[in-house]
């Protein structure tokens, strides 16, 4: 997949036709080579701080014209990478880092605020690096916690805990204690019958 872009507007234009002209000023592209040194900032992840390195770019010798086009391969892979790195950080999340794992896991926003007991409309502020502690769209470290249990459970085939973590049911405080009956059945332990 060819993407070209204009300046830092992550806009998403035409796959280029001839990789020796711009297509959109005609000039000739210029081929280099992303290096530790010169870097491609892979914002169009929504992620601020990734680099990319030994990728081509191709950008137009036009002064004038900022287009640019890289060629990523193995998109998949490589969110999967940046998906394992962020749920190991150790410092909290950012509002983008949350995003970027959310969509990724192919989680709608609306899912995950149900899943944390927020609205969406504060999850948004969250991404967004709107609200949250310190204003810097971090959670707390008890949400961050829970975010990065739901991430990564989606990735797993753990029935349980895929039942427990994306169930979007909400805790309710409890009025008295529950009690579990527990029967034993020709040593064997039948149902537990539930009550409150
Ligand atoms: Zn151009």
């Amino acid at each position: 997949m060819e993407l070209t872009f204009v300046g830092n507007r992550a806009k998403r234009r035409r796959p280029v036709v001839s990789p020796q002209a711009c297509d959109l000023c005609g000039a000739k592209m210029i081929e280099q080579q992303a290096t530790s040194d010169t870097p491609y900032p892979y914002t169009i992840s929504g992620l601020k701080n990734v680099f990319l390195v030994n990728i081509p770019i191709k950008r137009c010798s036009s002064p004038a014209c900022a287009a640019e086009s890289v060629v990523i391969p193995q998109i998949a892979a490589l969110h999967r990478i940046l998906t394992e790195e962020l749920l190991s950080k150790r410092f909290l999340l950012s509002g983008s880092e949350i995003r970027f794992l959310r969509k990724n896991a192919g989680i709608a926003a609306k899912s995950l605020a149900a899943k944390l007991n927020i609205t969406p409309a504060y999850l948004s502020r969250v991404e967004n690096g709107k609200s949250g502690k310190n204003k810097k769209g971090l959670l707390g470290p008890q949400a961050d916690k829970l975010i990065r249990a739901i991430i990564a459970v989606t990735y797993s085939h753990d029935k349980e805990a895929s039942k427990l973590l994306l169930s979007e049911t909400e805790m309710l405080p409890s009025k008295r204690p529950m009690t579990f009956t527990c029967p034993l059945n020709r040593d064997r332990w039948g149902k537990i019958a539930v009550a409150q």
